[in-house]
């Protein structure tokens, strides 16, 4: 939660100027409306018993995870939408909303979901049945992880794109959960938390916010995962060899609720976890792991050797956990590691002419990369891409009390209307070393 220190502007307010940041947020917009609504919500209507309008998308939406591109998607429609005002994007959002909506009501408990059964799953869940694996629960394909990507979803088109209706369907689809977990004593719920189930404590910490309700308070805390949280809380670096793109949401959930519920082991196990990830176990693009996981923080040659080096979805989930330290505690060292990685990782992670994203960017000297098909490849980090060029206004400016703060040098406007000002910041940076163009004009 924001405080005086590093408070952001809503995105809406930043409209970005010609630059390398401009083109690839143009071209995220033109991938993503290039995706077919019909399929990526396939899995959801197939699994509420209601007539598809198209085949869902093959790759990994056939092979289990089907529905979190569907997620993804409207997540990042909606928050391309507040960084353009595009209104093909809202329509977009909203279509998929109303889908979601039909699909929920089909399911009649709140349940809304591309997952395999998944409906079953919380009925499994709620009689005792726990069978979880590192990335499989009962069977499934990381099924809570994808059930974050909807709820995700379905929260940022109410924040980014007003859709009331999306908070409703959240609502539902979180009052399942509810009733579901209600059953699972703190053990079992601690085994379910064993597979990879995504940022499910923050996006509960952001329903919270958003209708003040306890009980969601409640959940997020819940999905703490021990595992992870003991550690980290009481000091100790157990990271090596853990998949990395598990940990970094949890922690990202833990910097959410620190802030607020002034839980003195969350906030400590995010800085024992920021400090080791950023200071010990990143490359200079501010990626991190191999083959998706973190090597050991005393050993890099596998970073160098390996064709799998830092995975895109880790930077986009380092990212959030930068803006909400900078947020929380002012931490200049935050937007470093912010400014770093979006120039060096993300930035790259679009092919400029195809929009095509990429999963892995090895640091193997001379080692190609893969960028996605727009209409064929499917993984997580398509899903994450679909939302990393949308996030570019995220923290070019932020406010101290009255004081108008930049923090990174990305040609754009802001428009602060409650002091009359809209600024305009025009720089050729990392291109030319010409200090920055500030124009602030008092309006009338
Ligand atoms: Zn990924």
């Amino acid at each position: 939660m924001a405080n005086a220190r590093g408070t952001s502007f809503p995105l809406d307010r930043i409209r970005l100027l010609d630059s390398p940041f401009r083109q690839a947020q143009d071209t995220s917009v033109r991938y993503i409306l290039s995706l077919d609504a019909d399929r990526l919500f396939a899995p959801y209507l197939h699994e509420a018993g209601l007539v598809r309008a198209a085949e869902a998308y093959g790759n990994w939406e056939s092979d289990g995870l089907g529905g979190h591109i569907g997620g993804h998607y409207l997540s990042g429609c909606a928050r391309l939408y507040a960084a353009t005002g595009n209104a093909e994007l809202l329509a977009k959002v909203r279509a998929a909303v109303v889908i979601l909506g039909n699909c929920q009501a089909a399911h009649g408990d709140g349940y809304v979901g591309g997952v395999p059964r998944g409906g079953d799953l919380g009925q499994e869940l709620a009689r005792g049945e726990v069978d979880a694996d590192l990335f499989t629960l009962n069977g499934r394909w990381v099924p809570l992880y994808n059930l974050h990507k909807t709820l995700a979803g379905l929260l940022d088109a109410r924040v980014f794109a007003g859709s009331g209706e999306a908070l409703d369907i959240a609502v539902g689809l979180a009052g399942w959960w509810l009733r579901v977990s209600a059953h699972l004593a703190d053990d079992a719920f601690e085994e379910v938390l064993h597979a990879e189930f995504g940022g499910m404590n923050e996006a509960f910490a952001l329903l919270w916010e958003l209708t003040g309700r306890e009980e969601y308070l409640r959940e997020a805390r819940r999905f703490s995962h021990r595992a992870l949280l003991d550690p980290l809380a009481a000091g100790q670096d157990l990271l090596d060899g853990l998949h990395a793109n598990t940990q970094i949401p949890k922690v990202v959930g833990y910097a959410r609720l620190a802030g607020p519920t002034h839980d003195a082991d969350l906030a400590h196990a995010c800085d024992i976890f920021w400090e080791s990830v950023v200071s010990r176990r990143s490359v200079s693009i501010g990626g991190n792991s191999v083959r998706e996981h973190f090597h050991p923080a005393s050993d890099f040659s596998p970073m160098v050797q390996d064709p799998q080096g830092p995975e895109t979805c880790n930077t986009y989930n380092m990212l959030k956990l930068a803006k909400l330290r900078f947020e929380a505690h002012g931490d200049a060292a935050a937007v470093d590691f912010f400014e770093r990685a979006t120039y060096n990782h993300i930035l790259s992670s679009q092919h400029p002419g195809t929009g095509g994203l990429v999963y892995f960017t090895p640091m193997r000297p001379g080692h190609y990369r893969v960028y996605s098909r727009a209409q064929e490849s499917m993984w997580c980090c398509v899903g994450s891409g679909l939302e990393n060029h949308a996030r570019y206004g995220e923290l070019i400016y932020s406010r101290a009390g009255n004081d108008l703060l930049v923090n990174l040098y990305i040609p754009s406007t802001l428009d602060w209307p409650e002091y009359g000002l809209r600024v305009r910041l025009e720089t050729g940076f990392p291109f030319s070393d010409t200090w920055p163009w500030l124009l602030p004009r008092k309006r009338r």
